[in-house]
């Protein structure tokens, strides 16, 4: 990985390495859902929702973990997300964490880096630069909520984790480039932001408890009588 010593990246087998590998491949598995199904409910075709990803079908998706201790992320448009290990010095739980890889995942879905390298330009107004690099960062957070709805992991953790952040980085900025922390909240608890998230959640949720309940009729001697007709 450029810029990253080989000695800097932890172990692929390490503990902390395979939890957001699996965090990554939960998400990285929802977006083609949670993406298909908004583009559906907006009224768009089947083939038309298809093309809304199309793009991504050939990304090599994978998560680098990188031993340093600033609080770090971020994607490569061929779909690596690079995570610093300083992040688990604030954020805990899985679904923090989810939360953190959503965002960068809504970057390479957005496909932001084509934008940058044309506001990178060095005739490209710079004051414009700022605002559409903000704009980026709300439409990644805006992706991802709806892919952590989608994977599973309730959407409410998206500005909780906002907020855990800022608390604990306290005067530090968390990152230049992105809004201001009551901006990101402001976008994420609009109602139709939160509500499009939860309804994809509870699919996920429901679908899930059909599975189990599915599974555990499956296999009760009750059903496999059913089964033989007895
Ligand atoms: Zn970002």
């Amino acid at each position: 990985m450029s810029g990253y010593g080989a000695s800097n990246i932890v172990d692929r087998l390490h503990p902390e390495s395979v939890r957001v590998y699996l965090i990554t491949s939960e998400l990285v598995r929802a977006v083609h859902r949670g993406l298909a199904i908004k583009s559906l409910k907006q009224g768009d075709d089947p083939e038309a929702a298809r093309r809304h990803t199309a793009h991504l079908d050939g990304l090599d998706w994978d998560v680098i973990l990188v031993r340093d201790k600033e609080f770090r992320a971020r994607s490569t448009p061929s779909g690596k997300i690079i995570l610093h290990t300083g992040c688990f010095d604030l954020l805990k739980t899985d679904e923090e964490i989810a939360s953190i890889i959503a965002h960068e995942i809504g970057h390479i879905v957005a496909r932001h880096s084509v934008e940058r390298n044309l506001y990178r330009r060095s005739w490209f107004p710079s004051c414009l630069r700022h605002y559409l690099l903000q704009r980026q960062e709300l439409e990644a957070d805006h992706i991802g909520i709806l892919l952590l709805g989608a994977a599973g992991y309730d959407p409410r953790i998206a500005p909780a984790t906002i907020e855990t952040v800022k608390e604990k980085l306290g005067s530090r900025k968390a990152c230049a480039t992105h809004p201001s922390t009551e901006t990101r909240l402001q976008l994420l608890s609009q109602h139709k932001v939160m509500e499009e998230a939860l309804e994809l959640y509870r699919e996920v949720k429901a679908n899930y408890s059909l599975c189990l309940t599915l599974r555990s009729m499956a296999a009760s001697p009750e059903f496999g009588r059913f089964l033989l007709g007895e």
